[in-house]
């Protein structure tokens, strides 16, 4: 007896095996297509990572440049409110490693007038090289020292450009700001020099406190008071030499100005500002 499937259930069951064998490639191709994709994808992965590689190159120096100028502010200490200007003369000697090293701890940059017969010396260049590697500013400070020799002999121009030269010579630096040797009064009343400095394009930096720190060998806590005792305005140049006293009282007269809100400055040649005994402003 054969059983007789009637032609409607025939093509019902027909139109059911085809569902099952599509549903069937279906399942089947799914993972084909997948894997496909992802495969694709992966191998257009470098495209997508290239673009934010070449999108963080291109904002990378931005940042960079931000940090720089941020730097230069803090380095430069931008005149905004008080400032102080730390200033050392007669190096450089012995003692410019442990200046340095002390300028180094409390993170304050200061202003060197170097004197050419020391720089000159060979034992000496590395510290003169360190000075200027650590941001601090090399001025000139005359080849002999000598009074008579600068201010009678009329020797001032020509020795601070010899002096110049030198420190140019030395760190590639071209500092044209000097300090005379006991000051600008009397040494530079001569007109006739003063001239000779404008036509050289020379700058000259007295100071607005002395410490007297030369003559306090015995006695470093009278430089503390002179310094104190001067300090009265926003803007002071502070004159010191590289003495043993004045390394030993240091950091105290770093933290009195910093106690007292001052800016730690080095002098910058594009801000330049008059500071002569002779009020010369073309100096
Ligand atoms: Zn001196």
């Amino acid at each position: 007896m054969t059983m007789k499937i009637p032609p409607d259930e025939y093509a019902e069951r027909r139109k059911r095996i085809r569902k099952r064998f599509f549903i069937t490639v279906l399942i089947m191709l799914i993972p084909i297509f997948f894997t496909g994709f992802f495969v694709g994808k992966s191998f257009s992965a470098p495209k997508i990572i290239i673009v934010p590689e070449e999108t963080e190159k291109v904002e990378a120096p931005i940042p960079q440049e931000e940090e720089q100028s941020k730097e230069e502010t803090s380095v430069e200490e931008k005149p905004t409110g008080k400032v102080v200007y730390l200033t050392f003369d007669d190096g450089p000697s012995r003692l410019t490693d442990e200046f340095l090293d002390v300028l180094l701890e409390y993170d304050v940059k200061a202003t060197f007038f170097m004197q050419g017969n020391n720089l000159k010396k060979e034992h000496l260049l590395e510290s003169v090289k360190r000075a200027v590697v650590e941001g601090h500013y090399i001025g000139g400070h005359s080849m002999t020292h000598d009074f008579h020799t600068l201010y009678k002999e009329n020797q001032f121009v020509s020795e601070m450009q010899e002096t110049l030269a030198l420190i140019h010579e030395l760190t590639g630096e071209s500092p044209h700001l000097v300090r005379p040797p006991y000051g600008s009064a009397p040494g530079l009343k001569n007109e006739q020099i003063r001239q000779q400095l404008v036509d050289a394009g020379i700058k000259v930096w007295d100071w607005t406190i002395d410490s007297q720190d030369w003559k306090l060998k015995d006695n470093p806590a009278q430089i503390i008071e002179n310094i104190k005792h001067g300090t009265n305005e926003d803007k002071e140049i502070i004159l010191m030499h590289e003495k043993t006293q004045t390394l030993a009282v240091l950091p105290e007269i770093i933290n009195f100005y910093k106690e007292q809100g001052y800016h730690f400055a080095i002098y910058d040649e594009a801000d330049h500002f008059v500071l002569n005994f002779q009020n010369d402003i073309r100096l």
